[in-house]
């Protein structure tokens, strides 16, 4: 390999928004047969917004909104975020404020618990099974719409479902396309569940409409988790891309033959990741690896 040429490829890749770490990051590329997509912030915006409000019998809807957004303003994930503000918008401007949860504590990938108001409140993944009947139903509608959906419970009864509205990318489904005619295999991976993940991953053609074939949904996956999948599909032979912005995704994306990390997203992926997207384009993800393996072809 001769350094002159790999210069050139960095040099070129600035020029394109793609921050890579050393020249040898694009050795890497070469191989890369599949490439995993965090959903959350890098498929979608991650710009979330509290879309349904569905009490459960006996709550009022704003008793569930000042409840479940109280203890979600102590969190910094970004369904807490889109549930806090959406509370305060729907309260209005009048209501008293959001009270501050006593013994708040936060389960990664799962939700968050805490006293709020002498009750003990809980917000977070719906449990499969158990939910009445006309919460399901919401639960359902709004995940096959690419919605994600949580539950809230209080004093160990569930008392309603709020639903949060995301976006998928508007250059997502191009970039896809872009990565495919590179060769590369997409998987979609997510902590998110699987009925939502399928709806984004047929919206961005990761998955074709009708069609659920195997393998390229990986969804309900735990933080600590991820890593673990991207070594399972390296253990089946595969070359891995891993494409994340979140602190969720930094040991998978160290773990994978090359880490890209969206450089609208957290410091930790970042630092995990051997090139950086600056502008949180995937499209610049095919860029990357296009221009690796012309900067290869030039060298070899
Ligand atoms: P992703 O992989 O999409 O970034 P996470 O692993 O952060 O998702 O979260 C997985 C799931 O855990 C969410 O879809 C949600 O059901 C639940 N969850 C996590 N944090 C919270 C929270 N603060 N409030 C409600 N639900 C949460
Ligand atoms: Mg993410």
């Amino acid at each position: 390999a001769t350094p002159t040429a790999l210069m050139v490829g960095t040099g070129r890749g600035a020029q394109l928004g793609i921050l890579i770490k050393g020249p040898e990051v694009l050795e890497s590329t070469r191989r890369v047969d599949t490439v995993v997509l965090d959903k959350t912030g890098t498929v979608t915006t991650g710009r979330m917004e509290l879309h349904d409000v569905v009490a459960a019998e006996g709550v009022t809807e704003d008793e569930l909104l000042r409840l479940a957004g109280a203890l979600e303003d102590a969190s910094e994930h970004p369904i807490a975020r889109a549930i806090a503000r959406g509370a305060r918008e729907r309260l209005g401007a009048d209501a008293p404020p959001l009270p501050t949860p006593e013994g708040f504590v936060n389960l990664a990938g799962l939700g968050v618990r805490g006293r709020v108001e002498g009750r003990a409140v809980e917000v977070g993944r719906t449990p499969s099974g158990g939910l009445p009947a006309d919460l399901a139903e919401a639960t359902a509608a709004a995940e096959a719409a690419g919605r994600t959906a949580v539950t809230v419970s209080w004093d160990a009864s569930v008392r309603g479902v709020l639903t949060v509205a995301d976006t998928v990318k508007e250059t997502s489904a191009q970039a896809v396309r872009e990565l495919r005619a590179l060769g590369l295999g997409p998987v979609l991976l997510t902590g998110d569940n699987r009925t939502v993940a399928e709806a984004v991953a047929r919206d961005v053609g990761i998955l074709d409409a009708g069609t659920a074939s195997e393998g390229t949904v990986i969804a309900g996956v735990l933080p600590e988790d991820k890593a673990g999948e991207v070594r399972r599909l390296q253990a089946e032979g595969r070359t891995v891309a891993m494409v994340g912005d979140g602190i969720n995704d930094a040991a998978a994306l160290a773990s994978a033959d090359l880490g890209l990390a969206m450089g609208t997203g957290t410091d930790a992926a970042i630092e995990a990741g051997d090139l950086t997207l600056v502008r949180g384009d995937l499209r610049v993800a095919a860029d990357a690896i296009r221009l690796s393996r012309r900067t290869l072809g030039t060298i070899k």
